[in-house]
């Protein structure tokens, strides 16, 4: 076992440079002024070239093969046999992709962003095409680089969500895309003003929001001895290690749900980051996948935070903080105020029934965008035609529209598919845990006792860390493999009661 010993060890030595230039990435964010973003950009390409060389050096070549054949005669469930597959993948992945693509794609990027924001500004397609055609070509070389079956989609995926195709992808969507179209049509004929959302934006005080926002994340059992928030222009979770994880959120006075929800989302992925390293300290104490650790953040955001049990507890707390806000809106017109639908052009502020369609209109669109079988010059169109098909919205302009995001621009594609994967686990997990506490989660939500749940989710998810891969993660904390029944019928009970249809 020395040789499973001393391979941790050297991966140690690496993770710590990665979890240095996360604090680098995360200050960042949070407190750089303006003036250090050139020495800060070239401390994170410097670190970022000492990782992928340490990762794909000889010395990880030789301790990861002495610590293959140590592990030959363990069984394929054994701990030792889970790391060395592991980490052959993160080696192979890191390996085939040449060193001149990788610093091709990281100087592209890098340029297309500011392109980007640029032409988002201006929303002006044009501007940002030629650099989508770049990037999308690099793409289509890395896909080749680490192997495809003739899906070079497939490729890409499996860097965000192991061992998931591109097929699975599209009949999870195929099966959730009739009923969430019905569902937002017959919300829709409920008319505008079926739930009145006003009392989600009159003035609530930002000290006053984070100071709720804290108690609210502390009784999920976010850590604080072993975490912080701070404010970001972008809401994100970012971990130095399962003692330090830190959340950032944003507040807008105007409008509550944005700062109490994201930490909500936020504390989901921390809770999951502080729950990792029960099991294992070294290589396989990392997270499953993207689509893994978005359940986590949708199912404390979603099942917990906009439910009915949760306001129970936590809405005459919340009155008492913004009784000026709140003194005349009742638990139910808030319960019903946190859930509305309304189709709308932006992701970001989408809702949970539309949620998943922008997703189903990214992947159609980055498929056939990698395929060729869509022209970049002919992208936006094609945007516009899906937004009116998907929800009856014709974008203004390309800056509401196909330029809103931020992730092809900095090389991100295949990721997209992993939210709708997060919002299925998501409900998966949360019955199964319902179901293994006897029924009794909502009750226990309404007491505001929150502990039974983290450790169902310690126990299950959490702790396994990369063991498994996502889908064999699923079966093993659900019964069942990734199913998009419970889901819709999820999303038809509740809004059902909500939209009283
Ligand atoms: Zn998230």
């Amino acid at each position: 076992m020395n040789e499973i010993i001393a391979l941790e060890a050297h991966l140690a030595d690496i993770r710590a440079l990665a979890e240095a230039a996360a604090v680098l990435g995360w200050d960042q964010q949070t407190y750089m002024p303006p003036g250090g973003a050139d020495s800060r950009a070239a401390q994170m390409a410097a670190l970022s070239t000492v990782i992928h060389e340490k990762m794909t050096g000889p010395e990880t070549a030789r301790r990861l093969d002495a610590a293959e054949a140590a592990a030959r005669g363990d069984g394929p469930d054994s701990d030792a046999a889970a790391l060395v597959r592991v980490v052959r993948r993160d080696f192979d992945q890191a390996a085939k992709l040449p060193g001149n693509l990788v610093a091709e794609m990281a100087r592209v990027t890098a340029l297309a962003h500011a392109h980007w924001a640029d032409a988002r500004a201006a929303s002006d397609w044009v501007r940002f095409a030629p650099w989508l055609e770049q990037i999308l070509d690099l793409t289509r070389q890395a896909a080749d680089h680490l192997g495809h079956g003739g899906e070079r989609y497939d490729a890409l995926l499996d860097q965000y969500e192991p061992g998931t195709t591109t097929a699975e992808v599209r009949a999870l969507f195929e099966a959730i895309k009739p009923d969430t179209v019905a569902l937002v049509q017959k919300i829709a004929a409920q008319g505008p003003d079926a739930v009145d959302a006003s009392p989600l934006s009159r003035f609530y005080d930002e000290d006053k929001q984070k100071a709720f926002g804290e108690t609210v994340i502390k009784a999920l059992g976010y850590d604080f001895n072993r975490g912080r928030q701070d404010r970001a222009l972008h809401p994100f979770c970012t971990s130095f290690g399962s003692g330090d994880v830190r959340i950032t959120t944003r507040f807008d006075p105007h409008f509550l749900p944005m700062a109490l929800f994201g930490s909500i989302h936020e504390t989901g992925h921390a809770l999951y980051e502080q729950g990792l390293n029960s099991r294992y300290p070294g290589a396989l104490g990392g997270a499953a996948s993207l689509g893994v650790h978005e359940s986590q953040s949708r199912l404390w955001e979603n099942l917990v935070g906009r439910s009915r049990p949760f306001w129970n507890h936590f809405y005459a707390p919340l009155q008492a903080a913004f009784p000026d806000a709140l003194g005349g809106t009742s638990e139910d017109q808030w319960y019903r105020a946190i859930n509305r639908v309304a189709p709308s052009l932006i992701r970001v502020e989408a809702d949970e029934v539309t949620y998943n369609l922008h997703i189903l209109l990214r992947f159609e669109m980055e498929t056939a965008l990698l395929s060729g079988a869509l022209p970049v010059a002919d992208a936006p169109e094609a945007w516009n035609k899906k937004m009116e098909d998907y929800f009856g919205l014709t974008p203004p302009d390309d800056a509401a529209g196909i330029l809103q995001d931020v992730h092809w621009s900095a090389g991100l594609i295949g990721y997209f598919p992993t939210y709708t994967l997060g919002n299925i686990l998501s409900v998966q997990l949360y019955r199964q845990a319902d179901k293994d506490s006897g029924g009794g989660l909502a009750a226990q939500i309404a007491a505001g006792d929150f502990a039974p749940l983290l450790s169902w989710l310690r126990e299950n998810v959490h702790q396994w860390g990369r063991k498994f891969l996502p889908k064999d993660l699923a079966v093993r904390a659900t019964g069942g493999p990734l199913d998009p029944a419970p889901y819709l019928a999820y999303l038809q009970d509740k809004f059902g009661s909500v939209y009283r249809i």
